[in-house]
């Protein structure tokens, strides 16, 4: 197995020249970043092509576009969000002033997954450079072209001590994973963040996780059906469903579920009518292995009522619908990570939500209601990552709302300010007077704990 002793050692040795530490030289990187993911667009579109058969409008929407609004947003506020920040003064501190001094962690691992291969390993080298360390990425193999980009631009453009990429799969992870670094920023699946942990607790480095799992989504019968069936075939069919926030599975209210289907089915069709044609810019599975895994459940699990069809050699399938499925089917076992949409029915909201709290908390969740009762009622007693009201993905767009996961679905969350939030240590720094010194803490202070009862209670 490789070591990364030497590339580590050779970060750090960057990192204790300052250099990263400060502002104008995060900027100009951040600036440099810019430009070259702005100069090099086709470029990344034909790697995202090749690998995922990505049309344009996916790739500069879901991938570069997100990054370049990360980096405007990030560019416009990072002044702000390096300096200390003055915080009040408790009684007890008294003529002290109190400051957060946000500091980077040093040396920070980002390990990425395939299916959004661009934006999810440039997005928190955004806030990893924008916090001020050093940063070794390591991309997903199963996306080898766009992997393979991105080292040469990264490998030509940047100084290996500062940011580094290592192209690999499980045992160039496994290798990183058995240096200390002082942080890790992961995203992938839930089975392989337990193993990030467990090689992060070896060393006590602290973690992010963004992982997935099964996300619900919610048509109640007060629904605008029309949006909902749009949005609802947007947020699954994008990138064929391997999309972490995707919605995996759909409840309906039986009294609305025919209606439903009826303008799903039609929304599917204007927008992913030619999935399986021959000017395809419908996304490919990635793999082999994914596209058998994902067929099995068009023919197991449910009755199909829409699509179903496939292409093994081009490693595509139409979008689908399931019905008559239940939690017993093999498809409702694990995250589905495909554009196969099982769906139930329901009549009693009170029992889907039940229902949704036997299982582990979800990444997304999706409700579709025009009543603010309802509504409230699903946020205030499921707890997940974060989602829509109305809408399904679209959170994720927004610089200011935090993204990750709970429970099984991730520890910890970015994007926007969260970004360098989640690569900062917040020091917490007392500056204290020396004009005066306030007696009541000292033991031999005369009523000194009557003096402290009245200000500690
Ligand atoms: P994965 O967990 O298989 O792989 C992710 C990364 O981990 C890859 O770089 C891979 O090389 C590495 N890896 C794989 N096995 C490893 C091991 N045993 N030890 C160390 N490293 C290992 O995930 P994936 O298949 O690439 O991505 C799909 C999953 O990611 C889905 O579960 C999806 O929900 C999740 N995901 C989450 C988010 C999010 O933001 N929360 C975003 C995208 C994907």
């Amino acid at each position: 197995m490789e070591s990364y002793e030497a590339l580590i050692k050779k970060q750090r040795e960057f990192f204790s020249t300052g250099r990263t530490k400060e502002v104008a030289f995060r900027m100009d990187t951040l600036k440099m970043l810019r430009n070259l993911i702005k100069s090099h667009e086709k470029e990344i579109m034909a790697a995202l092509h090749t690998d995922l058969n990505k049309s344009e409008f996916e790739s500069y929407t879901t991938e570069i576009g997100f990054v370049l609004e990360e980096l405007r947003y990030t560019l416009k506020h990072i002044e702000n969000w390096a300096k200390p920040r003055k915080v009040k003064t408790s009684l007890t501190g008294f003529g002290s002033k109190n400051y957060i001094y946000p500091e980077p962690y040093g040396v920070v691992l980002i390990i990425s997954p395939w299916n959004y291969p661009f934006q999810l390993a440039f997005a928190p080298l955004i806030g990893a450079i924008a916090a001020g360390n050093c940063a070794i990425l390591k991309p997903s193999e199963l996306t080898p072209t766009t992997s393979e980009f991105l080292t040469k631009l990264i490998r030509e453009n940047f100084q290996e001590d500062y940011i580094a990429i290592v192209e690999g799969g499980v045992e160039t992870s496994s290798a990183l994973l058995n240096e200390k670094t002082d942080y890790i920023f992961f995203t992938g699946s839930v089975a392989v963040g337990k193993v990030i942990m467990e090689a992060a607790s070896k060393h006590l480095t602290p973690v992010t996780l963004e992982l997935g799992g099964k996300s619900p989504c919610i048509v109640h019968k007060d629904a605008n059906l029309q949006y909902a069936a749009k949005r609802i075939a947007w947020g699954k069919f994008t990138n064929a469903g391997q999309t972490c926030v995707a919605p995996d599975y759909l409840y309906v209210h039986h009294e609305v579920k025919d209606e439903f289907l009826k303008l799903l089915k039609e929304a599917i069709q204007d927008l992913y009518g030619n999935a399986l044609g021959e000017e395809s810019q419908f996304t490919k599975i990635v793999s082999d292995r994914h596209f058998q895994r994902l067929k099995t459940f068009i023919y197991n699990s449910g009755t199909i009522y829409h699509g179903g069809e496939s292409d093994a050699e081009k490693l595509l399938i139409a979008p689908t619908v399931l019905t008559n499925i239940t939690w017993e089917d093999p498809i409702m076992e694990d995250e589905i990570f495909g554009p196969i949409l099982p769906v139930m029915e329901y009549e009693d909201i009170l029992k889907i939500i039940d229902e949704m709290n036997q299982h582990p908390k979800p990444l997304a969740l999706y409700i579709f209601s025009e009543v603010e009762r309802v509504q409230n009622k699903v946020l205030e007693s499921i707890s997940f990552g974060g989602g829509c009201v109305n809408d399904t993905v679209y959170h994720f767009t927004s610089p200011h709302l935090p993204f990750g996961g709970v429970g099984e679905s991730g520890i910890g969350a970015y994007h926007g300010k969260g970004s360098f939030n989640v690569f900062s240590h917040e020091k917490g720094i007392m500056k204290q007077t020396t004009r005066f010194d306030l007696p009541f803490r000292y033991p031999n202070t005369k009523h000194g704990l009557k003096w402290i009862k009245m200000i500690m209670k």
